[in-house]
């Protein structure tokens, strides 16, 4: 394992106890060792400056106290500050518009958009009362359409009937009019993913918006996502504008640091975490979890 940052900085800075303030000096040989662990614990290079200059605002000059060592100091500052871009806790996805609302779920091949929005179906069936639709709009997949077919019937949540030949876009506007005949409070667009990014998937992201009117667009990204985690948060969001985020695999072994990037380049609040393979094991967000973590 790693050592931890509280470690590092203590052997950096706590010979300092009794000395007036935080220099320049000292901050920058913190900072050094904040950007490593921020590093390892794979959060964006762009994000890790911008975040580390943050951090020097409020730490140079900083009285050092003889209560705390300044190692423990720098590490607070640091942890409320990764608290701070994390943003808020427990951010629902949001309901409030006319039935059926529409929610689009994007993002990535293997991401966990399948599974989490059979998760997400599943939690407002049993938790919230509603009736839900499910509609799988990955065409080029068969075994895709399959795979959200059964998570369907495993959940009693109702899925939209595949028709062979129909676009992406024809399928959302057909589950959308599926919804408002069969009195479904909600209906949950699972769009096809690709390996990676490109010109085709965006335009049909923003196709299948226009003809959808989604409430919500989550963009679905594997907590592991490494240094990719910046582009794919600023594509999705520039060129379909995502409402919220939702990392799934955070059950890993990874520390979590593409929510501090994707959370930084959009802004977006990150509404779920996935947990586990299971229907059940989807959670709230929880930012200082989530910033314990990622400082190890
Ligand atoms: P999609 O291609 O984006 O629809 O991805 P899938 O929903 O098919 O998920 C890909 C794989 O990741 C499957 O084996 C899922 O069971 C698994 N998976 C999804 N979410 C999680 C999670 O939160 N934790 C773990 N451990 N596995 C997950």
């Amino acid at each position: 394992m790693f050592e931890s940052l509280q470690d590092r900085l203590g052997s950096i800075l706590n010979g300092l106890t009794g000395r007036g303030a935080l220099s320049e000096a000292d901050v920058s040989a913190a900072l050094r060792e904040v950007r490593r662990a921020l590093l390892e614990a794979d959060v964006a290079l762009d994000v890790v400056r911008s975040f580390t200059e943050k951090v020097r605002e409020k730490a140079v000059g900083t009285e050092i106290l003889k209560s705390i060592k300044p190692g423990q100091m720098v590490v607070k500052i640091v942890h409320d500050e990764l608290v701070d871009m994390l943003g808020s806790e427990g951010v629902p996805i949001d309901l409030n518009a006319p039935a059926p609302v529409v929610i689009m779920m994007v993002g990535l091949q293997g991401s966990g958009k399948t599974t989490t929005t059979g998760k997400i179906a599943n939690r407002m069936k049993t938790r919230d009362k509603k009736k839900v639709l499910m509609a799988s709009l990955d065409t080029r997949r068969p075994a895709a359409q399959e795979q959200l077919r059964q998570l369907g019937v495993q959940t009693g949540v109702d899925t939209l009937p595949i028709i062979a030949g129909q676009s992406p876009t024809d399928i959302a506007a057909r589950a959308v009019q599926a919804a408002k005949l069969g009195g479904h409070d909600i209906v949950i667009l699972d769009t096809a993913g690709r390996t990676h990014i490109d010109e085709p998937l965006m335009i049909e992201m923003a196709e299948i918006k226009r003809k959808s009117n989604p409430h919500e667009i989550l963009l679905v990204a594997d907590a592991l996502t490494g240094q990719d985690a910046v582009n794919l948060a600023r594509n999705f969001d520039e060129r379909v504008g995502i409402t919220g985020l939702v990392l799934t695999r955070m059950d890993g072994d990874g520390r979590g640091g593409a929510a501090l990037s994707m959370r930084a380049v959009t802004g977006k609040p990150i509404k779920l975490i996935g947990v586990g393979e299971k229907m059940g094991e989807l959670e709230e967000f929880h930012p200082r979890r989530v910033a314990d973590r990622i400082l190890g």
